[in-house]
């Protein structure tokens, strides 16, 4: 069979089928184009799951487009900085992180945002999220109810006393959570998927290394500002990291433009596509 024969014979085919069935057409223009809308409109569903069996696993967020478009389709990532603020180190970290124009969210301690209320207004008021990392860092695990609900609210106190509002997001110490946890933890529960071990190495370039080296789309990178060695790190983390096609988001524009509603409660570990 010559070329000219297959192309006949395939033509003569489409023309018995077209001849035979004449809807087929139109039922395949409206399929393509459903596909087409389905596409444009960018229809997906997202989800955060929870690694710890004795954590709930979050429920699917509401689908809902975000509205911060410039950020979507980019790998994002979270700063996020425990057991400050300190007078020592985190005035030169918010030099740091305004000088680089990056978002970050704070996880403070209740005493030490206490003792240094212009510290957290003023990171408040440069753009970063104020979070609860509790009262006193207790193991809340290790303590009572009546203790775990004590220290919740003290710290609720605080920070409302010095930004007039209570935090959105908690990390309990050690990420650790039980039932009583849960219930007198009035907000979502963040936690981390990148842990920089910043306490421990106490070397800026380990942290960048472990950092290249666990770092994903909606990573939520979990840092200590209370050590010279921590803040050392960021320059060089921030330059590493957006060279690697990373951008810099707080926790309320991760979780905005990931489209999940956190829940009180539930604790969440990362914010992925
Ligand atoms: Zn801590």
């Amino acid at each position: 069979m010559s070329t000219s024969d297959k192309t006949f014979s395939k033509r003569n085919f489409l023309s018995r089928i077209n001849a035979r069935w004449p809807w087929l057409k139109l039922v395949a223009v409206i399929i393509i184009g459903i596909m087409s809308i389905l596409d444009l409109l960018d229809i997906t569903i997202s989800r955060t799951g929870d690694p710890l069996s004795t954590i709930r696993i979050a429920p699917m967020s509401k689908h809902v487009r975000a509205t911060t478009r410039d950020l979507n389709g980019k790998k994002l990532v979270a700063l996020t900085f425990d057991d400050g603020p300190s007078p020592e180190t985190t005035p030169r970290l918010l030099d740091i992180l305004q000088e680089k124009d990056v978002p970050a969210t704070f996880f403070m301690l209740g005493v030490m945002a206490r003792n240094n209320p212009d510290i957290v207004k003023r990171a408040s008021k440069e753009g970063h999220e104020i979070a609860s990392h509790t009262m006193y860092h207790q193991n809340l695990i290790k303590i009572s109810a009546s203790a775990v609900q004590s220290d919740i609210e003290e710290s609720r106190a605080v920070f409302n006393n010095i930004l007039g509002k209570t935090p959105s997001f908690t990390r309990p110490p050690y990420g650790n959570i039980n039932d009583s946890v849960r219930k007198f933890v009035k907000t979502p529960m963040i936690l981390w998927s990148v842990d920089t071990l910043d306490w421990k190495s106490r070397d800026p370039n380990s942290i960048i290394a472990v950092t290249l080296d666990e770092v994903h789309d909606g990573a939520i990178i979990l840092m200590h500002d209370i050590y010279s060695t921590s803040v050392d790190a960021v320059p060089g983390l921030i330059d590493t990291l957006r060279f690697n096609g990373y951008e810099f988001v707080s926790l309320p524009e991760l979780v905005k433009i990931r489209q999940v509603n956190p829940l009180p409660g539930y604790a969440y570990y990362n914010f992925k596509p």
